[in-house]
């Protein structure tokens, strides 16, 4: 198993002198991590300041997407090498913000995780259900049809360096958390899913973080759960303060 992994995703938030001046009071205040893996996903814009400021810390850095294609016409778009060259270890994929406003399907988190891990990066995908899917019952269908295509045609090896985070829509950004044993079932679902496919010890290995208003409060309850590994926190990760607690659950 991996140490306990927290990401802080800071969306589309912070120009770089705020990114900095954040990255250096929290490398001085979560020191001492030894038993966590810690990184945080600043916009594109900042990677390349952090990744001095981070160097020789605990904290890692994570890119909030990444192109499928090494290089190319694509305007706009980054690679992973470019990634790897700014300092990255982590990238998130098919963030359900992702999804919701720039259509990302199951089949371009497929094509995304398989270039992360191509390059050397490790790629955290994202999956979750919305609220009316949750009513709806659909929860688990939703869920086994975003790991059956998003992972599809990864190989053993691969899923091994693959980190999932269950994300339920209806939690990101509004205050509502998921209780634990919501969570859990999930992320049990998650693994079973895993394990079918690759075998219960590399399902067994594979670190599935929670995410959705993880804040300071509920962020041991959440990791007391068997199976959830990690946090993966939006709108709590813009405080030093407040992501440093999260850290230190
Ligand atoms: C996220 O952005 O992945 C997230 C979980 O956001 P929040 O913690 O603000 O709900």
């Amino acid at each position: 198993m991996h140490k306990p992994l927290i990401i802080g995703n800071w969306k589309m938030h912070k120009v770089v002198a705020e990114a900095v001046e954040f990255a250096r009071q929290l490398a001085a205040s979560v020191t001492p991590v030894a038993d966590r893996d810690v990184a945080i996903a600043p916009p594109f814009t900042a990677l390349h300041a952090l990744s001095a400021v981070l160097k020789d810390t605990v904290i890692a850095l994570c890119a909030q997407d990444v192109h499928w294609e090494e290089e190319g016409a694509f305007t706009g778009e980054v690679s992973a090498r470019m990634l790897l060259d700014a300092g990255c270890r982590y990238v998130l994929i098919g963030h359900s913000e992702r999804r919701r406003w720039f259509s990302e399907s199951n089949e371009d988190v497929n094509r995304k995780a398989k270039a992360a891990l191509k390059a050397g990066l490790l790629p955290v995908v994202c999956v979750g259900e919305t609220l009316d899917e949750r009513e709806a019952d659909q929860t688990f269908s939703v869920i086994r049809r975003q790991l059956k295509e998003g992972l599809n045609n990864i190989a053993a090896n691969d899923i091994r360096r693959t980190i999932v985070a269950y994300e339920p829509v209806w939690a990101i950004g509004t205050g509502k958390t998921a209780i634990p044993e919501q969570a859990e079932e999930i992320h049990d679902f998650i693994r079973q899913f895993i394990a079918r496919i690759h075998g219960t010890d590399i399902a067994a290995e594979i670190s599935i973080l929670y995410g959705g208003s993880v804040n300071p409060d509920n962020a041991a309850y959440l990791m007391a759960q068997k199976d959830i590994g990690g946090l993966l926190v939006g709108g709590a990760s813009l405080d030093p303060g407040s992501l440093r607690k999260i850290i230190h659950y």
